[in-house]
C-alpha cells in the first residue's frame, strides 16, 4: 500500500489515553499522546517511595475487571497480578465492623429484622444482571424501601453522602447496582504497584513508532482544513488526521472551539468532586483491616486505606503505607490547607479509631489533590453521556465521565478506550490515509 499513515492524536496520557494510542499504535496508526503533567497514568499515577513506586490514589481491582487484567497479562505483567480477600470493615458508632456477607447478618449496629433485609436486598443485587430496570430511582428511594430506613441510615447514607456531598439523595441508583454487583470479595493488586502498566504502555507506543509527550497542556482543539483536528499547546499546534480526547468532559467542552450550542447544552452538564488523599508512612501496623469505610460524621476523611494489610511491606523498604481519603468539591478547604495543617486536623481522628495510635508513629506524609475525580451520577446523569463521536469529524471524545453505570474504573477507561479506538480506525479516511504503514 501507499500513501501517508493514519496520524493520531490522543489528549491525556492515563489508562484510557495510554490504552487507546497502543491500540491505535498497535493497528499501524502514528500515534501522539500529548499528557499535561511529567508523569503519565493520570489518576492511576504514583510518587516514588521506599525504592518503589506507589499510587497517589488507592487502587485495586475486582474479579470482574476482566479487561485490564488480560491488558496486564498481554504487556507480560501478569505474573504480577495478584489476588486476595482483603479484610474490608466499616466504622460504625466507633466500633468497627466487618462487613462480609455472612457477617451482615451479625452486624450488631442494625436491628435484627434489618440485619435480614439488608442481607436479602444485596443478594438481590448481587444476582440481579440488568441494571436498566433501576433507572430512574434514586439510591435513597430503593435503599429505603427494600432495605429499609436504618439500613440506609447506618450503612448507605453515610457512604453516599461522603462521595457525594450535598448531592446524595439524587444518586442513581444504577451507580449504586454496580458497586453490589461488579465488585467481588477477592481483590487484586499488580505486586510492585499500577505504575508498571502505565510504562509498560509507554514503552509499547513508543516501540511500534508513537511518541508519549509530558509536560503538554492542550488549550484549545478546533477543526482544520481538509477534515483534519487542529490541537494548540501554547504557541504551538500541530494538525492530525484524527484525535482521541479523554480529558473529562467539562474540560473538553472548556478548550474545544465550534461546538454547536444545542451539543454543549446537552452535554456540557453536571458536577464532579475532587479526589484528596493523605498518604502516611507508619512504622507500626496501625490496624488490622486494608480498607475502612468510615461511617461515622465528624471524621475529617472517609476511608482508611492501610496498604500494608493488603501487600508486603517489604515491597516499600518497609514502610507501612496508609491512606487518609476524601472525595470533595474543589471549594472545599482541605484543597487549600498546607500540609501541616492537614496533619493536626486529621491524626487525632486516628486515635479514635486505635486509641494505641501516637503521632510519632508516622515517619513521612504526603498530599495529593487531583479535580475531576468522581463523576456525580445523579438519575439525570445518562442522558447526558455525550457519544464518542463529537461534532467535529475526527474528533472522538472518551473519558471516564462516560462510564455508566459503573463507578469508574482503570478497567472501564481500558474497556472504553479500545471502543473509541476502534471507532476512530473504521472513520471515513481522506484521500491519500491509510490506516497501516
Ligand atoms: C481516589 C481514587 C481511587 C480510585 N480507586 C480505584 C481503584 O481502586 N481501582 C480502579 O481501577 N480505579 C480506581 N480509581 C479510578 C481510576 O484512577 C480512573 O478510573 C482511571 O485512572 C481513569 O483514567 P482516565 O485515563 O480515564 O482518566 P485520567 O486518569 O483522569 O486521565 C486524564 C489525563 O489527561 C491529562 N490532562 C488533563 N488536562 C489536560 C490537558 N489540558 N492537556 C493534556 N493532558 C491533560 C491528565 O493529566 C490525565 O493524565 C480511583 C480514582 C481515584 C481518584
Amino acid at each position: 500500500m501507499s500513501g501517508k499513515p493514519l496520524n493520531v492524536g490522543v489528549i491525556g496520557g492515563g489508562a484510557l489515553g495510554l490504552s487507546a494510542a497502543y491500540r491505535l499504535a498497535q493497528a499501524g496508526a502514528r500515534v501522539t499522546v500529548l499528557e499535561r503533567e511529567d508523569v503519565v497514568g493520570g489518576l492511576a499515577a504514583s510518587f516514588p517511595v521506599g525504592g518503589a513506586y506507589f499510587e497517589k490514589f488507592y487502587h485495586h481491582l475486582f474479579r470482574s475487571d476482566r479487561v485490564i487484567a488480560s491488558l496486564i497479562k498481554e504487556l507480560g505483567l501478569g505474573d504480577k497480578l495478584v489476588w486476595k480477600k482483603a479484610r474490608t470493615a466499616n466504622l460504625v458508632g466507633g466500633r468497627i465492623c466487618q462487613m462480609d456477607p455472612v457477617r451482615l447478618l451479625t452486624f450488631s449496629a442494625l436491628p435484627v429484622a434489618d440485619r435480614l433485609r439488608f442481607f436479602l436486598g444485596m443478594a438481590y443485587l448481587k444476582l440481579q444482571s440488568d441494571y436498566r430496570r433501576f433507572e430512574g430511582v434514586t439510591a435513597v428511594d430503593w435503599v429505603e424501601r427494600w432495605m429499609g430506613k436504618e439500613t440506609y441510615e447506618v450503612v448507605w447514607r453515610p457512604l453516599l453522602e461522603a462521595k457525594f456531598g450535598e448531592h446524595y439523595r439524587k444518586i442513581a441508583m444504577p451507580w449504586l447496582w454496580s458497586r453490589v454487583y461488579c465488585r467481588s470479595l477477592s481483590l487484586g493488586y499488580l505486586r510492585g504497584g499500577f505504575h508498571q502498566l502505565y510504562v509498560a504502555l509507554y514503552q509499547r507506543v513508543k516501540s511500534l513508532g508513537g511518541e508519549v509527550l509530558t509536560g503538554q497542556t492542550v488549550d484549545r482543539i478546533e477543526a482544520a482544513d481538509g477534515g483534519r483536528v487542529r490541537v494548540v499547546v501554547g504557541d504551538r499546534w500541530t494538525e492530525f488526521d484524527r484525535v482521541v480526547c479523554t480529558l473529562p468532559t467539562r474540560l473538553f467542552m472548556k478548550v474545544t472551539a465550534g461546538l454547536p450550542e444545542d451539543y454543549r447544552s446537552q452535554y456540557d452538564w453536571g458536577d464532579f468532586h475532587g479526589a484528596h488523599c493523605v498518604v502516611l508512612s507508619l512504622d507500626h501496623r496501625f490496624g488490622d483491616f486494608y480498607w475502612l469505610s468510615v461511617n461515622d460524621p465528624g471524621f475529617p476523611f472517609l476511608v482508611v486505606v492501610d496498604h500494608g494489610n493488603f501487600m508486603p511491606t517489604e515491597d516499600y523498604g518497609g514502610q507501612r503505607l496508609m491512606y487518609l481519603g476524601n472525595y470533595l468539591p474543589m471549594s472545599d478547604r482541605r484543597f487549600t490547607m498546607s500540609d501541616d495543617e492537614l496533619l493536626d486536623w486529621y491524626l487525632p481522628y486516628l486515635t479514635k479509631i486505635n486509641p494505641a495510635f501516637d503521632r510519632s508513629w508516622v515517619k513521612d506524609s504526603w498530599v495529593f489533590k487531583a479535580p475531576f475525580a468522581q463523576p456525580i451520577v445523579t438519575v439525570e446523569f445518562h442522558r447526558h453521556i455525550p457519544p464518542h463521536e463529537t461534532p467535529i469529524p475526527g474528533l472522538f471524545l472518551a473519558n471516564m465521565f462516560q462510564v455508566y453505570p459503573q463507578d469508574r474504573g482503570q478497567n472501564y477507561s481500558i474497556e472504553m478506550a479500545y471502543r473509541v479506538a476502534d471507532l476512530a480506525l473504521k472513520a471515513p479516511l481522506a484521500p491519500g490515509v491509510q490506516v497501516g504503514r
